[in-house]
């Protein structure tokens, strides 16, 4: 793509509203806009992140056989009642609506009661099962506070997984299953040292619940984490009998700040209890199906990778979610014959399919830099009266700030490092 067709413009100051580090950058440098508090738009640079998050998550989870689909925003009000979650007092995020025929429709803020009411038509034995199926879906939250950018949205991206199982014994093999499988998401993304596997409250089936904490000065949890056994609780399930439960010493511990960037949830056979959601087991007998829910916070995860890497310049892209893999950017002070060449090179860089975004704006040498460093791309190639004499370009890495000669030979392999 090429800088001067793109519409979004940086700029030098975020909203005075805008507290949080993460929208302010991604304001400035044109990722995102902000509609309100809470809910922002995802512009093209964005969406170009957002996107290749979603494609890491979506390896991942289609490694242990989840199916993708996409479910509906406007849910019933009915099925919330049933297990009784529609009420404010219970659930105090939702957003809720009137249908001008009459009734009350929700805003989806999550999905398992809609999608173990659709299961009811496709799950009927157990030898339907096991299934696991996950969305990447915008969810609507009447949050109360919204002040971490894009980190807490009132409208956000989630991945939201279930899982549906027979029985005990493979339902648990499912849920082991998916721990490793998000480590690897947060491995690709940059931060697996930081995300701890969490223990935090449970729900009505298990003593507690999983949490994917990721240590992050301006995240809202506090999370007591052992850096040696690579293991962390949450505050709100810090005492004695789970310290010795899970074998760890509060010495060993450091109180930290995190942000919860995903979560597994065990709900045993409860959920579909309520839900009526029932298979026939080996015996002909009406069983309630096991499942569990699998959240991982996609924009939020954005807002986590812009706090934990940025600099005073700007962002620092992970190499795995840049939203170009090079930063073309020529310096040509009107010479035509830099400009031809960094054309070119354009092509060659578009030909082999390497992502490429190409500042060809006619603006100062400084003005191209600064930019360049705030939008954080993580390679740039600079191509320079100076570079061309020698033969080549100039290849830096925006993380180290490191910078190399590269001849015009070794360009494209040095690209494919
Ligand atoms: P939190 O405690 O931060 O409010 P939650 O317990 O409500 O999170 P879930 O309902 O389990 O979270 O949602 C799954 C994931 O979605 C969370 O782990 C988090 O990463 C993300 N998430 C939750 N709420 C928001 C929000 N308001 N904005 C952005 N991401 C969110
Ligand atoms: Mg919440």
């Amino acid at each position: 793509m090429r800088q001067s067709h793109l519409f979004t413009k940086t700029r030098k100051t975020a909203p005075k509203d805008e507290v949080a580090k993460n929208a302010q950058l991604l304001i400035r440098a044109g990722f995102i806009h902000k509609e309100m508090a809470g809910v922002y738009s995802y512009l093209p640079l964005g969406l170009r992140v957002v996107e290749k998050i979603k494609q890491i998550v979506r390896e991942e989870m289609n490694a242990i056989a989840s199916q993708e689909l996409i479910m509906t925003a406007l849910q019933k009000k009915e099925l919330w009642e049933r297990t009784d979650r529609w009420s404010d007092e219970v659930v105090d995020v939702w957003f809720k609506s009137e249908l001008k025929a009459g009734g009350e429709v929700g805003f989806g803020w999550s999905h398992e009661e809609p999608i173990g009411e659709m299961m009811k038509n496709f799950i009927t034995s157990y030898r339907d099962l096991p299934i696991s199926v996950y969305q990447f879906q915008t969810k609507l939250r009447n949050e109360l506070r919204a002040k971490s950018g894009i980190m807490r949205g009132r409208e956000f991206v989630m991945k939201d997984m279930y899982s549906f199982a027979a029985d005990e014994k493979s339902h648990l093999a499912y849920y082991e299953s998916a721990k490793p499988a998000y480590m690897n998401v947060f491995k690709r993304l940059g931060i697996g040292d930081d995300t701890y596997i969490t223990f935090a409250a449970g729900g009505a089936f298990t003593k507690f619940s999983h949490e994917f904490q990721t240590v992050c000065e301006t995240g809202e949890d506090v999370t007591y984490i052992d850096r040696k056994k690579k293991i962390a609780i949450n505050e709100e399930v810090l005492n004695d009998e789970t310290l010795s439960n899970l074998g760890l010493k509060h010495d060993d511990l450091e109180k930290v700040s995190t942000a919860e960037v995903g979560n597994i949830f065990n709900f045993g056979q409860q959920k579909a209890e309520d839900l009526g959601l029932l298979a026939k087991d080996k015996d002909g007998k009406d069983t309630p199906v096991w499942m569990g829910s699998y959240g991982i916070g996609i924009t939020r995860l954005m807002g986590v990778l812009v706090e934990k890497f940025s600099d005073d310049k700007g962002i620092v892209w992970p190499k795995s979610v840049s939203p170009f893999a090079v930063h073309l950017v020529s310096i040509a002070a009107g010479n035509s014959d830099i400009e031809k060449e960094a054309d070119r090179v354009y092509d060659l860089l578009r030909e082999n399919n390497i992502e490429v975004l190409y500042d060809d704006r006619d603006v100062r040498a400084g003005e191209k830099f600064a930019d360049s460093d705030l939008i954080g791309i993580s390679t740039r190639l600079v191509v320079s009266e100076k570079t061309i004499s020698a033969g080549g370009y100039e290849l830096a890495d925006r993380a180290t700030g490191k910078a190399k000669f590269v001849s015009e030979s070794s360009l494209l392999n040095e690209l494919r490092k």
